[in-house]
C-alpha cells in the first residue's frame, strides 16, 4: 500500500497503480492498513477493488505522541532501514536533532544509514560524520550539485523499503531527485486539503524507487520533538555507549553527572563523541519529564 487518503488506498499491483477500499469485515475490525503493508486485492464486477487482508509485518515504524494525545501511532510496515539525513551547512549541522531522527528509528529497531549531505560546503565533513561511525552505523557523504556519494546512494537504497528522513532544507528532495528525476518528496509540506475540503495532517507516503525497491516520506515526521521515547529507548538508541554502561560505578548510572561514570570517561578519551553524550542527555532529562506533553527542538 502506497498511500492512504480518508478510506481511499492507493495500492500498487503488478506494477500499476489501483486505488482500493477496505473489505468491510476488515473495517469493522477496524483494521489498520499502514504504508509498505503487502495486502490481498479482490476486483468486483462494478470494477471496484478492495483489500482483502493485510499480511504480516517483517516492522513497524511507530511514533509515540506523549502529552493529551497520548498513543502509539503506527507510521509505515515493512520498512527495511531508515536513512537520516542531515547537512554539513545551511542550515548548519545539527546533531541534536540527528540523534533524536536516529532515536526514532531505533526504537522500532530499524537498520539506520546516516547521510551527512551538501559536503561541497564544508570541508571536512568526516569530522562530522565521525560520531555516527564510532556508533557502527553507516555513514555517506553526499553532495547534490558535485555529484559525490550518489552512486553509494543509489545502492544503500535499491531493492529496499527505506524510510527518508531528516530536517528540512537539508536537500532530501534534491538527492532523491538526482538518482530518480521526477520522484518528488513533499518535504515542507505539513498541510494540505482532503478530499473534503478540511485540512489534514499528510500522512507516510511511498514511491516505487527506479532501481528497485521504495522509498517512504513523512512530512509528519519532521515534528521530531514532539516523539516520546522511555528511557530505556533512549539508551538503546545510543549504542556506542554498550561497551561501557557494564563499568560504571553506579549500577543504575544514568550517565548524566554521577562519579565513575565510563560512558563519560570514554567521552574524555574520544571513545564517544561530545555531542552524542549531551544529546543522550537532553533525551533523557525528556523521558524523565514524560508526564506532560514536551515541545522542544522543534524542526527548524
Ligand atoms: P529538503 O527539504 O530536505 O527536501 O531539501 P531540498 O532538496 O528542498 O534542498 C534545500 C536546498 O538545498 C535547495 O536550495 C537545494 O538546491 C539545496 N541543496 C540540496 N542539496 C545540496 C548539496 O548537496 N549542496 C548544496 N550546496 N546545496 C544543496
Ligand atoms: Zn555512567
Amino acid at each position: 500500500m502506497l498511500a492512504k487518503t480518508g478510506g481511499r488506498y492507493r495500492v500498487l499491483s503488478s506494477g500499476v497503480t489501483l486505488e482500493a477500499t477496505l473489505r468491510g469485515r476488515l473495517k469493522r475490525g477496524q483494521a489498520q492498513v499502514l504504508v509498505g503493508d503487502r495486502v490481498t486485492l479482490r476486483s468486483h464486477t462494478d470494477a471496484a477493488v478492495t483489500i482483502e487482508a493485510v499480511a504480516e509485518r517483517k516492522s513497524v515504524l511507530r511514533r509515540r505522541t506523549p502529552g493529551r494525545r497520548h498513543g502509539v501511532r503506527l507510521v509505515a510496515a515493512n520498512l527495511d532501514q531508515v536513512a537520516v539525513v542531515g547537512a554539513a551547512r545551511q542550515p548548519d549541522w545539527a546533531p541534536q536533532l540527528m540523534d533524536r531522527f536516529i532515536a526514532v528509528a531505533a526504537a522500532s529497531d530499524l537498520p539506520i544509514a546516516v547521510v551527512i549531505n551538501k559536503c561541497d560546503l564544508l570541508d571536512d565533513p568526516v569530522a562530522l560524520g565521525r560520531a555516527y561511525e564510532l556508533a557502527g552505523y553507516e555513514v555517506l557523504y553526499t553532495s547534490v550539485p558535485a555529484g559525490m556519494g550518489l552512486g553509494e546512494l543509489r545502492d544503500l537504497l535499491a531493492g529496499r523499503s527505506s524510510l527518508f528522513t531528516g530536517p528540512t532544507g537539508v536537500g532530501k528532495s534534491s538527492l532523491l531527485n538526482a538518482l530518480q528525476p521526477g520522484l518528488r518528496l513533499r518535504t515542507g509540506v505539513v498541510s494540505r486539503r482532503s478530499h473534503s475540503g478540511r485540512h489534514t495532517t499528510v500522512a507516510a507516503e511511498m514511491y516505487p524507487f527506479a532501481h528497485g525497491g521504495f522509498v517512504v516520506d513523512t512530512p509528519g515526521l519532521r515534528d521530531i520533538g514532539l516523539w516520546g521515547l522511555e528511557r530505556a529507548e533512549v539508551e538503546a538508541a545510543f549504542r556506542e555507549f554498550r561497551p561501557h554502561v557494564g563499568h560504571c560505578k553506579f549500577d543504575d548510572c544514568h550517565h548524566l553527572h554521577e562519579p565513575g561514570c565510563a560512558v563519560r570517561a570514554a567521552t574524555e578519551r574520544g571513545e564517544i563523541v561530545a555531542s552524542r553524550l549531551d544529546s543522550y542527555r537532553r533525551m533523557l532529562q525528556e523521558a524523565h519529564a514524560a508526564a506532560r506533553p514536551w515541545h522542544t527542538e522543534r524542526d527548524r
